[in-house]
């Protein structure tokens, strides 16, 4: 049986932050949401010592699709709004999820509040406002009455998708989330479906996110387990991330 898992190669990653904007643009998240931050892909920057004398380093991080997903066994909903698939990726139901935020609480890599702008992160989020997204997303009025057109009617016109709405349809997740529910990385389990990696896997420029069936010795992702020293992060959690690292980040100073 399949079971996804990414490996993320620190030294090849130069922090440049494409996979989060890729994820961000791609599966529609919010920018922030009522002051916090919304990101299913995010990083987590370090900055060690005092001026002149600094180390920065960097991490991306998301959901770990945990084996072992305490924000399943917290999921109250029968069926479960968060849960597994076979192989192995931990979904969420929109229309299933409560906003009950116990996945967010049971969660080892995810926290309630996370102010924007600060250097924590949590790899659920959840929607504060009605709507999580920008308003201008959904306006639909002209900016220049009389001479220019909405965002929204212009993609209308070129056959394009309006800028608040997905691409593409999913049965667990809606395109234009609700407010009052938790959402998360799905892996881009509609990509994967199709033959496609991740958008976070694709848009990397240095190539520093592998992403495929561990079970399967020659694929790319059991190659680089099997080469490289893996770490996880928080292993003491017990909860067997499916997000693994490899090497150390270029430290620069
Ligand atoms: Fe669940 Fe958190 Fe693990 Fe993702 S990282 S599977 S949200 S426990
Ligand atoms: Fe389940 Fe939704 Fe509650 Fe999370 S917020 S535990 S997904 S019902």
């Amino acid at each position: 049986m399949t079971q996804y898992a990414m490996v993320i190669d620190l030294q090849k990653c130069t922090g440049c932050g494409a996979c989060a904007l890729a994820c961000k643009t791609g599966n529609n998240t919010a920018s922030y949401n009522n002051g916090q931050t919304h990101n299913w892909a995010d990083y987590q920057p370090e900055v060690k010592g005092t001026f002149p004398n600094t180390k920065y380093t960097m991490r991306p991080v998301l959901c770990n699709h945990c084996t072992n997903a305490p924000c399943v066994d917290a999921c109250p909903v029968t069926p479960k709004a968060m849960f597994k698939t076979p192989e192995g990726i931990t979904m969420h139901n929109d229309e299933r999820c409560i906003g009950c935020r116990l996945c967010q609480q049971a969660c080892p890599y995810s926290q309630m509040e996370v102010p924007a702008n600060s250097e924590a992160y949590s790899v659920i989020s959840y929607n504060k406002a009605g709507s999580p997204y920008q308003p201008i997303f959904a306006d639909k009025s002209e900016l220049v009455p009389g001479i220019t057109t909405s965002g929204a009617e212009l993609a209308a016109k070129v056959g394009s998708v309006p800028p608040h709405r997905t691409a593409y349809s999913h049965p667990d997740y809606q395109d234009v989330r609700r407010g009052g529910i938790t959402e998360k990385c799905i892996f881009c389990e509609h990509r994967v479906k199709k033959g496609q990696p991740p958008n976070c896997v694709e848009a990397c420029p240095s190539q520093a996110r592998a992403f495929g069936d561990i079970s399967d010795p020659s694929s790319e992702v059991a190659r680089l387990i099997k080469k490289y020293k893996p770490s996880v992060l928080k292993p003491e959690a017990g909860t067997k991330p499916n997000v693994f690292y490899i090497r150390e980040y270029s430290v620069r100073s």
